[in-house]
């Protein structure tokens, strides 16, 4: 072989070295020997051609989820909004109606509200505390009921039971994004969900490097929601999926210590001067309730210098990494939303989301009370 032929061809050839851990791969496309060899990929032999089309660590990933959400198949996505948007589509196809909670992620609500129309998508939003509202809005065109197991940033926990007992009535399917419970807190499917979706930039992949999703379901609704990642495109890339199904294997560790800081800081909060109102949920799951708090500052209090008195917690627009971050739902993930839909909810500009992080207990609590200390 000439050099030039050389430097293309001496990769390793070698592909039975028993890795403990699954490599990377980190390729576009997978190469065949033969004619039949390529035909055996058509045939089901071989199961990868191509990687926008599949690819062993993004299949792991959709494997991985699936299986800790008791679900039979599971689809990764390049990020949260595209697991949710191939999940709906693999239900609405060629169109329909989507009655949605009306307290939802703020990307998705835009998603649903504005991007699903060139889908020929309709939408109402209710409120899904309210069971006579979620039938209303139920007409012979609507196809599923959209929800989170526990939404953002008021961490209402939904009646996914109920929800599930109104979408069997009517004959249509269920949806629920998980992303804030997790399949540690909370299994959907388990319940009679249809399709089950997760941010894994959030706690699946758990330490804010990559942004990915997951969809997860029957193998039939998975085949047409991996046809949508396929063919619209929003394939995760191979190393994300990888970095992902790595952060996810302490998924118990570290859920388990961000509810036990989550639930001791909630009750720290709670009553504590300036502070006006502590949202925790209380029966979320047997396991815990999450590791999210979001708090309401009083009136009189300057929400400027609470951001500004926090010593080592950094202000983040994102939420479920192993260190305690703050975010402001009115300017990050409720911006997209009208002045009108954000107070209907109760955005307001003193609503502060914390997502609390693996540290130790008394070193969040004293940073939040100094915090809210310097905001008089
Ligand atoms: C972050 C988030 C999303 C969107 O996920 P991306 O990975 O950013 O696309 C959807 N739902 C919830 C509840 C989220 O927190």
């Amino acid at each position: 072989m000439k050099f030039d032929t050389k430097v293309v061809h001496s990769t390793l050839h070698n592909r039975s070295i028993k890795s403990k851990t699954t490599p990377i791969y980190q390729t576009s496309a997978f190469s065949f020997s033969s004619l039949e060899e390529l035909e055996g990929f058509y045939e089901g032999k071989s199961p990868y051609l191509y990687t926008r089309s599949g690819n062993p660590n993004t299949d792991e990933l959709g494997a991985m989820t699936a299986a800790l959400e008791d679900a039979p198949a599971g689809v990764a996505a390049a990020s949260g909004l595209g697991a949710i948007l191939a999940g709906i589509l693999a239900v609405t196809e060629t169109g329909g109606h989507i009655v949605a909670a009306e307290d939802i992620y703020g990307g998705t609500y835009h998603l649903l509200n504005e991007e699903l129309k060139t889908f020929g998508i309709t939408i109402s939003f209710a409120d899904f505390s309210n069971p006579e509202e979620i039938e209303n809005s139920i007409t012979p065109e609507t196809k599923l009921l959209y929800s989170e197991s526990i939404t953002n940033p008021f961490l209402r926990v939904e009646d996914i039971k109920g929800m599930v007992a109104i979408a069997r009535k009517h004959g249509i399917r269920t949806m629920i994004d998980n992303t804030f419970a997790t399949p540690y807190l909370l299994n959907p499917y388990k319940e009679g969900v249809d399709i089950v979706a997760h941010s894994a930039t959030k706690y699946i992949g758990g330490h804010s490097d990559v942004t990915a999703g997951v969809t997860t379901g029957s193998e039939e609704l998975m085949e047409k929601a991996r046809n949508k990642v396929i063919n619209l495109g929003l394939n995760l890339s191979p190393h994300e999926a990888w970095l992902t199904v790595r952060g996810c294997k302490t998924l118990s560790l570290r859920m388990k210590q961000q509810c036990r800081n989550a639930e001791k800081l909630a009750e720290a909060l709670d009553g504590y001067d300036g502070v006006k109102k502590v949202y925790y949920p209380k029966t979320a799951s047997e396991k815990g309730n999450g590791a999210i708090v979001t708090i309401e500052l009083s009136e009189e209090r300057d929400i400027h210098r609470f951001f500004t008195g926090l010593d080592w917690v950094k202000i983040v627009p994102t939420l479920a990494g192993v260190e305690t971050t703050v975010s402001y739902p009115q300017g990050t993930s409720h911006r997209a939303l009208s002045e009108e839909a954000r107070s209907k909810i109760g955005v307001n500009a003193r609503v502060v989301r914390i997502s609390v992080g693996i540290e130790d207990e008394e070193d969040i609590i004293k940073a939040f009370r100094d915090a809210v200390d310097s905001s008089k």
